[in-house]
């Protein structure tokens, strides 16, 4: 059974998103920007303002900051559930957007910012939900611990991948967690909505390719020339159509898409799965293979010098179980003198979309959303998901959210004119109660 969410749950959170919007977190990469720290004081505020004792902590220097807190559940017997968010955020340039960016105006319903859905959203919900169980003098089933995060949108090294390493015991007895990118609603006809859990993650091969050739003046006959090489490889990797990768996440995907839909797709038919999916594609198609994309090269120094040596960046990522299979793959396309080089690897994840805490994120969009189906799928990119799993933690994306069926979700991430509608994080406040209620 689902709990009826509290009366006041979605009181605040549009308010606390917008406050939150409104401190420019910007991470680029280093310690230049200005906000995750100040953003930390926030959350800490808001927490001990409604009694609920917490750590702000520091990571690698003052200014990457976060908070940490354990909210102690009915049952201490049980294992813990982690519900974390990061409080950075890509930088935006005002200029391209329609509203100033870090000003979290409201407009169309919407609140307009960067952040809006990556993921001051999510952050707004954990907060306010925490806040509402704290006034209304609610426990949890069982501890939970709630973390907001600096440093995801630069890898994490500041941040979840330095606590695992540092601050192991803020996640003693934890098991479980839930973060982004899950929850969002995708609506495939008027009575169809998928709310998307993500319950894998692609893994990182980010690699070099080194051409090696005779180096000579650019007039001469040359047949062994290291650029020519390297292009023909970097075409080759670029134009790969990689095979689909069947996982337990893509094969419960297709399914549940089918069953919903009442239209028999099927993994063989890959287009006419993402036909059926609109903007989104752009997400679950890379999903649903390995990709390999050039996306730097380095050669030569002057016009008429053919120089010795060429490089190229690839951006590789494999999904749970097929990273021999990308690396195989590329190998097999490389033309004689061009060699592979590792830069930098992450790990795939993969949790299966079952047991209790699916069975409460279920209950839990269906009891709010009559036309809601909660369907399992893989997020390409990495997150602080990556950093957790190595305590053992089986990690999920699920932080509840109704979409109006045009928004093209997709194109938010790190995109321009980022916004959320009000009412979908209301909806989701009252799915994130039940759930969590109910965990
Ligand atoms: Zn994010």
């Amino acid at each position: 059974m689902t709990p009826e969410p509290l009366a006041d749950i979605s009181s605040e959170v549009v308010e606390i998103v917008r406050d939150l919007i409104k401190i420019d977190t910007s991470n680029y990469g280093d310690d230049s920007g200005p906000g995750e720290a100040l953003a930390a004081e926030y959350v800490e505020a808001k927490l001990l303002e409604v009694g609920i004792a917490c750590e702000r902590y520091e990571t690698t220097s003052g200014k990457r900051q976060g908070v940490n807190a354990r909210i102690e559940g009915t049952d201490p017997s049980r294992p813990a559930l982690l519900i974390h968010g990061h409080l950075d955020v890509v930088p935006a340039q005002a200029a391209d957007w329609t509203y100033d960016p870090f000003a979290a105006e409201i407009h169309d319903g919407m609140i307009w910012g960067r952040g809006a859905v990556d993921m001051k959203d999510g952050d707004g919900m954990i907060l306010a939900l925490v806040r509402a169980w704290a006034r209304a003098g609610i426990k949890p089933p069982r501890d939970i611990v709630i973390d907001f995060l600096p440093d995801e949108e630069a890898g994490s090294i500041h941040g979840s991948h330095w606590l695992v390493d540092n601050r192991p015991e803020l996640y003693q007895g934890v098991t479980e967690a839930v973060g982004e990118v899950g929850g969002f609603s995708l609506t495939l006809q008027e009575d169809v909505r998928l709310y998307l859990v993500q319950t894998a993650e692609k893994g990182i091969r980010w690699m070099k390719l080194r051409a090696e050739g005779t180096a000579g003046h650019g007039s001469f006959l040359n047949n062994d020339n290291a650029v020519t090489k390297l292009a023909q490889a970097v075409a080759a990797v670029g134009e790969h159509k990689f095979d689909l990768a069947l996982t337990p996440t893509v094969r419960d995907f297709i399914k549940a898409v089918s069953d919903a839909t009442g239209v028999e797709l099927s993994a063989e038919d890959p287009e006419a799965l993402l036909a059926k999916l609109g903007p989104i594609a752009r997400i679950i198609g890379a999903t649903l293979s390995n990709t390999a994309n050039p996306t730097m090269l380095n050669a030569g120094y002057k016009h008429n010098v053919i120089p010795g040596e060429a490089s190229a960046m690839i951006d590789g990522r494999f999904l749970p179980g097929f990273e021999d299979e990308l690396i195989k793959d590329i190998e097999n396309l490389l033309p004689a003198g061009v060699y592979r080089e590792d830069v930098v690897n992450g790990i795939a994840l993969e949790v299966p979309f079952e047991g209790k805490l699916v069975d409460a994120m279920a209950a839990a969009i269906r009891a709010e959303d009559p036309f809601g189906t909660p369907v399992p799928y893989t997020v390409s990119g990495g997150t602080d998901a990556k950093a957790f799993s190595e305590l053992g933690i089986a990690c999920y994306g699920f932080l509840p959210l109704l979409l109006p069926p045009e928004l093209d979700f997709s194109a938010m991430f790190h995109g321009v004119d980022e916004r959320v509608p009000t009412s979908g994080l209301e909806f989701g406040m009252r799915v994130m109660d039940r759930f969590v209620r109910s965990s």
